[in-house]
């Protein structure tokens, strides 16, 4: 057994337990609930490892289940969402989500997205007050001098691209949307300017990258945002 206990919110009882059974299968402890009042009444008393939310709940949207459970946790939510319209995958993380499969999903990619944020547990947990430098692969970030390197070899990085990049290691695993990335390294008032945002990215992941045709540490997605994922471990899309 795992010691970490999934929170699964599902209506839909043949989705459930599909869910349920693949946990079981793989050592995961889990509870159940059905609908959005429920998930949040759970996560009070239960208070557990991780929730898989489900979007179309028949009591409360999914999204306003995040915004009201990040009102007082931070435990990660990994969305569910049957419809495909990247929005409601963009306001789930902006509400707070971790991140998101889209059904239908295979059983493996559900498998990938709750090792990620295993990680990401485990990050949060060892993060202490005074870490000072960040390492992914041949990734190694010094916040102390405010210098980045790749195979101890310092990257040439102008502030922007720096705070980019701290952003995203800060956030590893993570799957941030445009809007958050924007706010955070221009401020308000530019959060609509994805091409700024491209611009700075491409030119980051020129300097970090190996090859730009299969980024190892920044990952796109497509009309959402990007993420900074484990170099020992590719997600898929
Ligand atoms: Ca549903």
């Amino acid at each position: 057994m795992t010691k970490y206990q999934i929170l699964v919110v599902e209506d839909d009882a043949p989705v459930r337990n599909l869910i349920t059974t693949t946990l079981k299968i793989h050592h995961y402890r889990y509870i159940t609930a059905a609908t959005g009042q429920s998930a949040i009444m759970d996560t009070a008393s239960h208070n557990p490892d991780m929730i898989l939310l489900d979007l179309g709940l028949p009591d409360l949207d999914g999204v306003e289940v995040i915004r009201r459970i990040r009102g007082w946790s931070n435990v990660p939510i990994i969305v569910i969402s049957a419809r495909n319209e990247d929005r409601d995958k963009i306001d789930a993380l902006d509400a707070g989500a971790d991140d998101y499969l889209t059904k239908p999903f295979s059983v493996n990619e559900l498998l990938a997205r709750l090792r990620v944020t295993q990680r990401r547990l485990a990050l949060m947990q060892n993060v202490t007050a005074g870490q000072a430098v960040y390492t992914n692969g041949k990734l190694k970030i010094d916040y102390a001098s405010g210098c980045a390197y790749i195979d101890q070899e310092e990257l040439r990085l102008t502030p922007i691209e720096y705070k980019l990049l701290c952003l995203l290691a800060r956030n590893t695993g993570k799957v941030l949307t445009h809007r958050f990335i924007m706010q955070n390294v221009w401020g308000n008032g530019w959060d609509n300017d994805v091409g700024l945002l491209r611009v700075f990215m491409a030119t980051l992941r020129k300097k970090l990258e190996k090859t730009e045709d299969s980024p190892q540490y920044i990952q796109t997605h497509v009309g959402i945002g990007y993420r900074m994922q484990k170099v020992d471990e590719q997600i898929p899309e």
